[in-house]
């Protein structure tokens, strides 16, 4: 059983410690094709190696990078980082619903599709999957999809393009929701009526809701929850404190749910868009070392054992980025 990193297979028993949902760079899109000297790729490897190098001294083996091609994904990048520091980086396909589309997956004028086409994404998807990404031969390891503020007639179109690619690769599918609105259940409606299995699915953001009711309800369906966002605190948009983040966790592990609960930050560790000073000032825990250092001592104290820890952190992500066998 083998899952698709940027440097190749890698057999699951290795994969260990996995953050689940991070971005190590967000890049402007298609600025750098036409500005080259605009990024200092030498200066940004180094310094997201050292973050790295940094969150695998506190146990961290792998990370799920989910940005997408229209967050600005880099897979020459990554590579290089996963050369240096060893650590495991599993790369996405995919979009994200906020970013804008290229054109070419709005349907081309005068077909039938009247809109985005689910068929035009799976096939992008499915080649960074089975052939690679961004011209080269590094493969895709998940499918990031989304939905914010609702699924609507339109966004549910993306949904349905990455339920093909998933039906197609076997490789699971991971979602950004709007967890206030419950888009989770929605998301997962849209995924069971294609034929996905929604244990394939990790529902992200879970994180971002303190009703543990809304939680069960995906987790009763079998799909995986994305309690992505710890130390996540961007002034001017709700967050739920860290304190009630870390007592849901323990909740739903008393409860019987380790097995269907992810941990991540949706770090950002390099960006052209937030400066070095903002994350210094606003963002202190937004970073890789926050759930190795403090998170998991924070549920530990809460009354998680080292059982449900290490399900959440190693086993149930080893288990779900494994592809499924597809027909
Ligand atoms: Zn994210």
């Amino acid at each position: 059983m083998s899952v698709h990193t940027v440097l190749g297979p890698v057999q699951v028993p290795a994969l260990g410690f996995t953050a689940m949902h991070e971005h190590l760079f967000m890049l402007s899109v298609g600025l750098y094709d036409r500005w080259p000297h605009l990024l200092d790729r030498e200066a940004a490897v180094s310094d997201v190696s050292a973050k790295v190098s940094n969150a695998m001294s506190l146990g961290i083996r792998t990370i799920v990078d989910m940005t997408t091609p229209n967050m600005g994904r880099d897979v020459a990048l990554l590579s290089e980082v996963a050369r240096r520091t060893g650590a495991h980086i599993v790369a996405a396909t995919g979009a994200h619903p906020h970013e804008p589309l290229p054109l070419y997956l709005r349907g081309v004028v005068g077909d039938a599709s009247g809109g985005i086409d689910p068929d035009r994404h799976a096939e992008l998807f499915v080649h960074d999957i089975l052939v690679g990404m961004d011209g080269t031969d590094i493969r895709a390891g998940i499918i990031k999809t989304g939905s914010d503020p609702i699924v609507d007639e339109s966004n549910s179109r993306l949904l349905q393009g990455a339920a093909r690619a998933h039906l197609r690769t076997g490789v699971p599918i991971s979602t950004h929701t709007h967890a206030g609105n419950q888009v989770g259940l929605q998301q997962q409606d849209v995924f069971a009526e294609a034929g996905v299995d929604l244990r394939s699915v990790i529902i992200g953001h879970c994180g971002d809701s303190s009703d543990v009711g809304y939680l069960k309800a995906l987790a009763d369906r079998g799909s995986v929850l994305g309690m992505d966002r710890f130390g996540y605190t961007m002034p001017g948009r709700p967050a739920v404190p860290i304190a009630e983040r870390v007592s849901i966790v323990a909740e739903l592990c008393r409860d019987g749910y380790a097995d269907r609960m992810v941990l991540s930050s949706d770090s950002v560790s390099w960006s052209d868009v937030i400066s070095a000073n903002y994350f210094a000032m606003h963002l202190p825990d937004w970073n890789l070392d926050f759930l190795p250092e403090t998170v998991l001592g924070l549920l530990a104290a809460a009354g998680v054992n080292e059982s449900d820890l290490h399900q959440m952190t190693t086993v149930t992500p080893s288990r779900i980025l494994c592809p499924v066998t597809v027909s």
